[in-house]
């Protein structure tokens, strides 16, 4: 049978114009047609499917990515945009719950303004961050509008203040998770501190990523990276974590000589500790380890 008779002629066309495999250019195998090296990668899949957002360099997902804050915040920030949290009015959407009211006011729908802006506590909290004549217009913006009006540098909001889009982005995302605990951690204890916790949060954050050299400017993205140490020397990287409710804490670390060597202690609870405590903890098993390099 030909295959005329079964493919249309574009397609013999291009069957034909295919290069037979051959022994002499390597095995013939399957590629990701997007990269020159034939490797699939989320990067290439995302430019051809969405290819305007990609090279639009005023995005709002490049702007929520430029800034110097945990990357779970920059997930939370643009999940803000997409209008997909599961506020109460998103849950009644997908048929989670039966009424889409915010059950820490009882007033109005939960969406994702009313629990960033809206609700008591966030109007509260941004009430005593803003000046009486930027409140308003603040308080007025589409979803959208208001994000990119605090998170832009020069924003309606953000005022030209370069503290501004941190702070903004560190207290909408400690707003969040103190709805979340109230409506479902029975344990949680909302705390009065919120905005100075804020404050500290996105200073600790500025000055963190700056200290480890992590730079995100507009489409690019240093890594940090570790480096060994001098010949004849060590280097300790140790870590600890403290559950703030319970004082549980656990810590760990590694000690890596001058050719990227490694021996580790494993991180374990070690009590219950504050977290300075705890790093220092991990640092005196790391260096008791010591005499076994
Ligand atoms: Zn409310």
């Amino acid at each position: 049978m030909r295959l005329s008779s079964l493919l249309p002629k574009q397609v013999l066309k291009r069957i034909t114009a295919l290069p037979p495999p051959n022994p002499a250019l390597g095995t013939d195998t399957l590629g990701w047609r997007w990269e020159e090296n034939k490797r699939f990668s989320t990067r290439s899949a995302y430019r051809v499917l969405c290819p305007r957002v990609l090279e639009n360099p005023h995005s709002s997902w490049r702007i929520i990515w430029a800034l110097q804050v945990l990357q779970r915040i920059r997930v939370f920030m643009w999940l803000v945009m997409r209008e997909v949290l599961l506020t109460n009015v998103e849950r009644t959407r997908r048929h989670l719950s039966p009424s889409g009211i915010c059950r820490l006011c009882n007033r109005e729908d939960e969406d994702v303004l009313h629990v960033l802006r809206g609700c008591q506590r966030p109007r509260s909290v941004w009430l005593s961050l803003l000046p009486p004549s930027v409140f308003p217009m603040f308080m007025s913006l589409p979803l959208k509008e208001w994000v990119l009006a605090n998170i832009i540098p020069h924003g309606s909001c953000s005022r030209g203040d370069p503290e501004w889009p941190i702070r903004f982005v560190v207290l909408c995302w400690l707003l969040w998770k103190r709805r979340c605990g109230l409506l479902l951690d029975v344990g949680y204890v909302d705390r009065s501190d919120l905005v100075a916790h804020g404050l500290k949060l996105a200073v600790e954050f500025t000055v963190g990523m700056k200290g480890a050299g992590v730079s995100h400017d507009l489409g690019t993205v240093v890594a940090p990276k570790w480096t060994c140490p001098n010949p004849g020397w060590v280097k300790i990287n140790a870590d600890g974590a403290v559950d703030s409710r319970e004082g549980d804490a656990a810590a760990g670390g590694v000690i890596r000589d001058d050719g990227g060597h490694c021996s580790h202690v494993p991180g374990a609870p070690i009590g219950s500790e504050t977290f300075v405590e705890s790093l220092l903890k991990a640092v005196a098993a790391l260096l008791h380890n010591l005499s076994d390099l």
